[in-house]
């Protein structure tokens, strides 16, 4: 497997280098909105350590990105008014993985509404903006 690379796209937006869509953050993990939300809510959450996926998280930073997806997935419910949530994490290419910093995938999802295909539309920036500070809201009270 390559070595992790730090001047993957989420490494510089964990560093700050590149602006993003904030819903939460605390020691270990971040998370974001993903620019070209599969459905709307559609937020990645990311381990702070320098991780290229699965096969190279530490167990314990892999457990806690885990249980703040299962945070966001919560929230999510109620912020987008959500039947169900899917999960999604890829590794290497090969696996579906298109940027090499661990991330989970936390879709809200609606009753007979299919996902957008993978990076099909970039969201307006002044909509990922209401949808994250209504998101992080909703966190913040959790
Ligand atoms: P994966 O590596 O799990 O296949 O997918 C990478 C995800 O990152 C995609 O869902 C894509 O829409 C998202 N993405 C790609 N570039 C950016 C970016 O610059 N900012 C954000 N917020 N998401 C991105």
């Amino acid at each position: 497997m390559p070595a992790y690379d730090p001047n993957n796209i989420f490494a510089k937006i964990l560093r700050g280098e590149l602006p993003c869509h904030k819903v939460y953050e605390d020691d270990r993990a971040f998370a974001f909105l993903d620019i070209m939300p599969r459905a709307p809510g559609h937020t990645l959450v990311l381990p702070k350590s320098a991780a290229r996926n699965i096969l190279d998280v530490d167990a314990d930073d892999l457990g806690h990105v885990h249980k703040v997806a299962q945070k966001i997935a919560k929230a999510a419910m109620s912020v987008f008014d959500a039947d169900g949530i899917t999960i999604q994490q890829f590794n290497e290419s090969a696996g579906g993985q298109v940027v090499f910093h661990l991330h989970v995938h936390v879709i809200p999802r609606k009753e007979g509404v299919s996902m957008k295909p993978p990076a099909s539309e970039k969201e307006k920036p002044e909509v990922l903006s209401a949808h994250a500070l209504k998101l992080a809201a909703a966190l913040k009270d959790a």
